[in-house]
């Protein structure tokens, strides 16, 4: 029970190649998040499982089933657009009613299903509304409510939450994930938020100019990112990455000092703002630049003549001030290791 995208490129006519060879599998069942900058493919993606678009190249299945020429209403799959695209003239009811009036069901079982999916999401005040007459959030919901009525097997999800305010958001997140619980529906969902990814997912895929550069569970995507990119494109603040040298063990990049465990030579080293500490004999000195309280955290940023150090740290930092001369320390677990040419995780 999988759905998979195999080589699936998309060049469109102006010669732009959005998807580029990809590949990607996950189960029924799953929330799968696709993330990444803009311009990565997402979108296209996302309509070219839908079948909004045809793929140039490659090859879409659902359940072992080559659906890459299947028209969009045989897919089985209900889609939530960003803009919500409800129709302003029909009612919340018949907004949510129309995809099962188009697939003739009967008037009993219509109003049976969109009662209940209303009641699901908390919208059933509202069924004789027009959209304009809604909140952000209510017309979410109504969008919401519209793709899951007829029961596809996937629903997608085009950055659904990116026209709410940023308290509605984090109350609609928790929703979608209290409903997918509830459905057990595939939900597939586009983002260029990563905590939003953080929070949905079972498994997020990552791309990057078209191709996938990581599928992986939201803890695994930030303990272990496949490569620098990754890396450096999940977590805020970033990751810390550096490239310098290893000689007999030790790495070395303008202040930046610590034992290491990989082969003498060029390689670049990450470590997560929030695992490096302060204070102690172990390690180098930096001086500090900058200091950003954001309650509980601090960020503290340092400078060198090869770039910028950021630590994310809880404890009272009323004692250090930009100018001052702190001593750092790399704790060995918390230590990244990428190919200093490509990239690549090393460890
Ligand atoms: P965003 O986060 O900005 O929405 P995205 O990751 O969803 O981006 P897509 O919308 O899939 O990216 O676009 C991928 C690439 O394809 C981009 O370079 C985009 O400009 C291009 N593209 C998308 N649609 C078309 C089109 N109809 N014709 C030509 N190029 C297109």
């Amino acid at each position: 029970m999988a759905v998979s995208f195999t080589e699936v490129t998309k060049r469109f006519a102006d010669g732009t190649t959005a998807l580029d060879g990809l590949n990607l599998k996950f189960d029924l069942g799953e929330f799968v998040v696709l993330l990444g900058p803009s311009g990565s493919g997402k979108t296209t993606a996302c309509r070219i499982l839908a079948g909004l678009e045809h793929p140039s190249e490659g090859r879409i299945e659902i359940d072992g089933r080559d659906i890459t020429n299947l028209p969009p209403r045989m897919r089985g799959i209900g889609m939530v657009f960003q803009n919500y695209a409800l129709y302003s003239h029909k009612s919340v009811y018949e907004n949510i009613a129309y995809p099962l009036r188009i697939r003739k069901t009967s008037p009993a079982e219509l109003d049976r299903r969109v009662k209940d999916v209303a009641e699901l999401l908390q919208i059933g005040s509202y069924l004789h509304r027009r959209p304009s007459q809604l909140s952000g959030g209510q017309a979410q919901r109504v969008a919401v409510a519209r793709a899951l009525v007829w029961e596809p097997t996937i629903c997608l999800m085009d950055e659904p939450l990116s026209n709410l305010d940023a308290l509605l958001r984090l109350h609609m997140r928790t929703e979608l994930n209290r409903l997918h619980k509830r459905l057990n529906k595939t939900f597939v969902f586009v983002t260029h938020d990563q905590e939003e990814a953080m929070t949905l997912a079972s498994r997020i895929a990552i791309l990057k100019d078209g191709k996938l550069v990581q599928f992986d569970d939201p803890r695994t995507i930030y303990r272990r990112p496949a490569n620098r990119f990754v890396a450096e494109f999940m977590g805020r603040p970033a990751m810390n990455t550096m490239d310098g040298m290893v000689e007999n063990g030790v790495f070395r990049s303008g202040q930046v000092t610590c034992r290491v465990q990989c082969p003498d030579g060029p390689v670049t080293l990450g470590i997560r703002p929030e695992q490096i500490v302060l204070g102690g004999d172990e390690g180098f000195a930096m001086k500090l630049d900058v200091k950003e309280t954001v309650e509980p955290d601090t960020l503290l940023i340092f400078t060198n003549d090869k770039g910028t150090l950021t630590v994310r740290t809880q404890r009272d930092c009323d004692d250090l001030a930009p100018g001052q001369s702190v001593n750092i320390h790399f704790p060995p677990d918390s230590l990244h290791y990428f190919d200093a040419k490509t990239g690549e995780r090393l460890r």
